[in-house]
């Protein structure tokens, strides 16, 4: 950590700075410049500091971080990509592109079904479905709940398929992890802090998606709260964030796949269909993710977009995704994966 001194500072102010972190067990450096004093801060754990404690001292201008926020996420604590695995699904650096696809909610045994044979039968090898709806209004459709993670396990059981779906709640964990092989943590979720701790205590892989407001060190700060639970099986899942451009329902930060490669050893996939919110963006978007390096895809298919209860506008019908999955594969073989 880096602390500017105001210029003329006094030696009684910049000796507070000192004993402040001699008291905190860090070292210091006194860096002595012609107009003003920069003191730097030395040791393994100042990641771990706040830098409240010196920008509240008498004299101090600045406090800049040097040691990042997060720990266990770093390819420094960690320099070996992680793979994590699905029923034999793996979903990492140098695997295949892992896609995820399916309705956003499940809404009948029967549509459910049906987006499990298309998704399946076009190349996807996880099933995605929303029984918990976090929706914008209390009057939307909220999701099948209960009802709708039964129908995802008979479904999984039949096609054998993994599938995914979002838990909400605290409460929900114990019986969504019974239910689904990945537990999704939606965008509105990545700083519920008790709900990341609460998925990091069970031992089921989770998605966890990008807060639309929040940065990539925020998001990795997010992702240290489950694996400092135990769970190391954590994907990142970059969604769009909130820009002030309006074509589109969020603006997909594809940069965010090349910064997260090279701060964190996570595997990392895109979900193109809530950044787009228009079926007609999903397949470019997707092909850009796949062509930046990400490791996998969510997509949401549904049987028949006209009749869905939640984000059909954004779903893509069961050609459409048939066809996607095909013009993906020379991308994929560019970037020296398949798909
Ligand atoms: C979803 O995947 O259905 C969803 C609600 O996504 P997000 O949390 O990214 O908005
Ligand atoms: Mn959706």
């Amino acid at each position: 950590m880096i602390v500017e001194m105001r210029s003329g500072a006094t030696q009684k102010e910049i000796n507070g700075v000192s004993q402040r972190a001699k008291s905190l067990g860090m070292d210091v450096q006194m860096n002595l410049g012609t107009d003003k004093t920069v003191v730097a801060i030395l040791g393994s754990n100042t990641g771990k500091l706040s830098t409240d404690v010196f920008a509240i001292l008498p004299g101090v201008v600045s406090v800049t971080r040097i040691m990042k926020p997060y720990k266990l996420s770093s390819r420094e604590f960690h320099n070996q990509s992680s793979v994590v695995t699905i029923k034999g699904v793996e979903i990492g650096e140098n695997k295949p592109i892992a896609v995820m696809a399916g309705p956003c909610a499940v809404e009948s045994e029967a549509q459910l079904k049906k987006a499990a044979d298309i998704v399946k039968n076009a190349g996807a090898r996880i099933l995605r479905g929303g029984a918990f709806k976090p929706r914008t209004s209390p009057f939307s459709f909220q999701g099948l709940k209960e009802k709708g993670l039964e129908l995802l396990d008979r479904v999984r059981k039949e096609y054998s398929m993994p599938v995914i779906s979002e838990v909400t709640d605290t409460q929900e964990v114990d019986i969504m992890a019974k239910y689904c092989d990945i537990l999704q943590v939606g965008s509105r979720n990545m700083q519920n802090f008790v709900l990341l701790s609460a998925v990091g205590k069970t031992k089921c892989p989770v998605v966890l998606k990008r807060g639309f407001s929040c940065t990539v060190t925020e998001w990795l700060t997010a992702a240290d709260y489950i694996l400092a639970e135990g769970n190391n099986q954590v994907i990142l899942c970059e969604r769009g964030i909130r820009t002030f451009e309006d074509t589109t329902r969020f603006s997909l930060d594809i940069s965010s796949i090349p910064v997260l490669k090279r701060a964190s050893h996570l595997p990392v996939i895109v979900d193109p269909s809530h950044a787009a919110g228009h079926f007609a963006l999903v397949p470019a978007l997707a092909k850009a993710a796949v062509a930046a390096g990400a490791d996998g895809l969510l997509i949401e298919v549904h049987p028949n977009p006209k009749e869905a209860l939640v984000d059909g506008l954004q779903s893509l019908t069961p050609s459409d995704f048939a066809r996607l999955m095909k013009e993906l594969k020379p991308i994929a073989t560019a970037v020296g994966r398949s798909v």
